[in-house]
């Protein structure tokens, strides 16, 4: 009993050193991990100052396996695996993210928006509209609506869009009624297409309230109108649209003159072109006054003369190739050749061209069909712009 006594009394300060030993050794070790995290996030950052992204990322890999609480370091990583087009990898480190239940509330929030990015460079676009939706009432709420417009514009769900360009609005994020009001046309294009023109036009009137002075609602409405057997409404109808946009008259042109000749409002009409031609003299005006003027029985000498007074003032090659069509030559057996180059000369002159990123196209868009921007497209040919 004598001899336990005094090995337990001998073993007591054994135990305390070992005890104090193997402390000072974790603590050690921790500081040597601590030492270990930044060294490796320094060094990540330096690579990707160097836009040497794989080294960044084997660096951070190894920052966050020695530091797995650090979120800075998650969101980091993420990033660039999104940036890197590595959407699965992205995903997992914001799901991560997402599933720690010490992040705290704004961290979490940023790593919803930054799995919902991650859903949208994915093209996964039902997944990023959950993920985007749960962003409402967050500091991230402007962003995911700008980001879920876009991804409803995409996917051509213009019910869906319009109601996220009415919040926006409300917000005062700055002006969407124009773009409220294409897609309220686009509501109207898709009822005419499954027959209910009625709330087809229910839609062109709500967007002509919205913008009253955007020209898409009111040419829509008169296509309606034209289409119903309504030409004379329809014609009243494009007399207000070149009213309410003047710059949009030489698109409206076109449709005026046809629908004034279904309506037998020719004179009425043409007049109206006129007026309109004698302040901004445009082609597409003067070939609707033309077509007006030939289907009133006029002669065809007066359509040249037209041409040639255009000439006078502007110096169309448009203009010359149909003034020309019309004119005898000296050498007329040659004349088709000829007029096949002018044409063929002319063409890439009455395109239509994106004033945001170029795109031409022969016909006019509302939407661009290169950067999928609105009323980016001006009212002219390229020869007038
Ligand atoms: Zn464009």
């Amino acid at each position: 009993m004598e001899f336990d006594l005094s090995l337990i009394l001998l073993a007591l300060p054994v135990v305390f050193i070992l005890g104090w030993v193997a402390s000072r050794f974790d603590v050690r070790q921790l500081r040597l991990e601590n030492r270990t995290a930044p060294k490796a996030y320094f060094k990540g950052l330096n690579f990707l100052l160097n836009e040497q992204q794989d080294q960044a990322i084997d660096a951070f890999i190894e920052a966050v396996q020695n530091d797995p609480d650090t979120s800075e370091l998650h969101f980091a990583l993420g990033n660039l695996f999104r940036r890197r087009g590595e959407y699965e990898r992205a995903v997992r480190v914001h799901q991560h993210l997402l599933s720690r239940a010490d992040l705290s509330q704004d961290d979490r929030h940023r790593a919803q928006h930054a799995l919902a990015m991650d859903y949208l460079k994915a093209g996964l676009l039902d997944r990023a509209e959950q993920a985007l939706l749960k962003l409402e009432g967050t500091r991230f709420e402007g962003q995911a609506r700008l980001a879920l417009l876009a991804n409803y514009e995409r996917s051509r769900d213009w019910v869906h869009a319009a109601h996220i360009a009415q919040k926006l609005e409300s917000s005062g994020q700055g002006s969407f009624n124009g773009r409220l009001s294409h897609y309220l046309c686009e509501q109207a294009a898709a009822c005419i297409v499954a027959g209910d023109p009625v709330q087809a036009m229910a839609h062109q009137t709500q967007a002509m309230q919205i913008a009253p002075q955007a020209p898409r609602p009111r040419m829509d409405l008169a296509r309606l109108q034209h289409a119903q057997g309504n030409s004379a409404l329809a014609c009243d109808t494009l007399a207000l649209a070149m009213n309410a946009a003047p710059g949009a008259t030489a698109l409206i042109a076109p449709a005026l003159a046809q629908y004034a000749i279904d309506a037998n409002q020719g004179p009425r009409m043409v007049d109206l072109l006129k007026t309109t031609y004698a302040q901004t003299p445009l082609l597409d005006v003067l070939d609707a006054i033309v077509a007006l003027e030939a289907a009133s029985g006029a002669p065809t000498a007066s359509a040249r003369e037209w041409y040639a007074r255009h000439l006078e003032n502007e110096p169309s090659l448009v203009a010359a190739a149909k003034w020309i069509a019309g004119e005898k030559l000296e050498h007329e057996q040659f004349h088709p050749q000829v007029q096949r180059a002018l044409d063929h000369a002319v063409k890439p002159l009455t395109r239509y061209r994106c004033a945001a990123c170029g795109f031409e196209a022969k016909q006019h868009f509302w939407q661009c069909p290169g950067c999928q921007a609105w009323d980016s497209y001006p009212a002219r040919r390229v020869e007038e712009l």
